[in-house]
């Protein structure tokens, strides 16, 4: 026998059993979408590793280590070069937004985007190399008020969700202005303390020093020394972050101030924003996370555009809603369409056809078996209700057996559908 293929590691199978708890989640996210008047945008699964490269910045994990590489047929170095898949999703979408020169709408555009996102990580619980994630991005708005209204969007879409006690960790790295100044202020902290720092960190420490506090392994007694942004920000974006605050504690939104969320991508500006259970931070397990990036359109050859989004993790939502005990929703009741004739099955069909187009959930059994051994295969596949077709189908007639009582009727076939609770 040939041997069995497995799915490459780090990649799940969303099975049937869990598909309804992800179709609820993201039926969740496409309606809160609406409700807070975004509209859909879908960019490429694969873009130009320059996009990544620039947007998200080359001393990045997800670009330095984590890129998925995609090449053509004639896989030449230069080609794999070329385009990798996405490791998240605000790069692509400000990407169209300036290549479809869409600041030209009237704005603040209010964007949302739900699919695979692709890091080629240390797999491990809650960690795959391919994740879900739903997006929500805004362009044009500066802020503050903005900011607040994505943090308690993310709240009501855990509340919704049943995830309860979820907590946001919020910082503000500063922009232009004050980043070199903190940045300088860190590069000093940690040289004088080279020592105790990780190879990954020591190597940061030069090109990107910010990833130094996201490390880890990182020594908690020196990440609790470490210099902090709040104390490093300009008054401006001292300003926009108190306003931030004031929103939220007004909104009597839960939130922690964290001052080593610096994000791991280099085109954040001012606030940043994480999403834990409660407790559960140490797990490094955020169910969501985003902030603003002021910077990044023009980055990546657009005008200067203030931006502002979050990705939310479709697979550790749903993983927190099931470790919560979160009930899934209840399917329709399943009706299956069986026969007293084993051969007819053209009736069979017409029947599950005019069911169906009255909203029911509707299986037909395709054996020839006898109409007793229908009825237990019936049963078995989990349905309520079976449809027996048979002669009074002429006169529009079906017999309605409810499997859970044993009890059965005959009634006209237009009424089946009022008939099912
Ligand atoms: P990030 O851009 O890393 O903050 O990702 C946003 C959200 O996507 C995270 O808060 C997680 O919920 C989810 N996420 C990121 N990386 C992974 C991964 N490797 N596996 C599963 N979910 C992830």
């Amino acid at each position: 026998m040939p041997r069995q293929i497995a799915a490459p590691r780090g990649t799940h199978d969303l099975l049937p059993e869990d598909a309804r708890s992800w179709e609820r989640l993201e039926g969740l996210a496409r309606d809160l979408a609406n409700r807070y008047a975004f509209e859909r945008i879908d960019t490429p699964i694969f873009e130009r590793v320059e996009l990544f490269a620039r947007g998200l910045g080359e001393a990045t994990d997800a670009v330095e280590k984590e890129m998925f590489r995609v090449s053509g047929p004639a896989a030449s170095d230069e080609q794999a070069a070329e385009w990798a898949l996405r490791p998240e999703p605000t790069a692509g979408i400000v990407r169209a937004y300036v290549e479809h020169g869409m600041h030209v709408q009237p704005g603040p555009l209010r964007l949302w985007m739900l699919g695979p996102m692709f890091r080629y990580d240390r797999p491990q619980a809650g960690r795959y190399r391919q994740f879900t994630q739903w997006d929500v991005e805004v362009l044009g708005d500066p802020g503050p008020m903005v900011d607040a209204e994505l943090i308690e969007l993310a709240h009501r879409f855990y509340a919704e969700a049943g995830v309860q006690n979820v907590v946001a960790h919020l910082n503000s790295i500063g922009d232009a202005t004050c980043r070199p100044g903190y940045r300088q202020a860190l590069v000093d902290y940690f040289s004088a303390n080279e020592v105790r720092l990780t190879d990954d960190s020591r190597r940061r420490l030069a090109t990107n020093p910010m990833r130094v506090l996201d490390d880890r392994l990182l020594d908690p007694d020196l990440a609790a020394g470490a210099p902090r942004a709040l104390d490093h920000l300009c008054d401006a974006c001292r300003a926009h972050f108190a306003a931030v605050r004031g929103l939220l504690d007004a909104l009597g939104l839960r939130y922690e101030l964290d001052h080593r969320l610096v994000r791991g991508l280099d085109y954040y500006t001012r606030t940043t924003v994480e999403f834990f259970v409660a407790g559960r931070e140490g797990q490094q397990q955020a169910l969501g996370g985003g902030g603003r990036y002021d910077g990044l359109a023009e980055l990546l050859g657009g005008r200067p555009t203030p931006g502002i989004g979050f990705g939310i993790g479709i697979d550790r939502t749903a993983l927190a809603a099931r470790e919560q005990g979160v009930a899934d929703p209840e399917p329709t009741p399943l009706v299956v369409v069986v026969s007293a004739d084993p051969d007819a099955f053209e009736p069979r069909l017409r029947v599950a056809g005019s069911l169906r187009e009255a909203g029911l959930r509707v299986r037909v059994d395709g054996s020839s078996r006898k109409l007793g051994k229908q009825l237990e295969s019936a049963a078995k596949v989990g349905a309520r209700w079976a449809v027996i077709v048979g002669e009074e189908l002429e006169r529009g007639m079906v017999v309605l057996r409810d499997l859970t009582a044993g009890e059965q009727r005959a009634l006209p076939l237009d009424e089946v559908a009022a008939a099912i609770d």
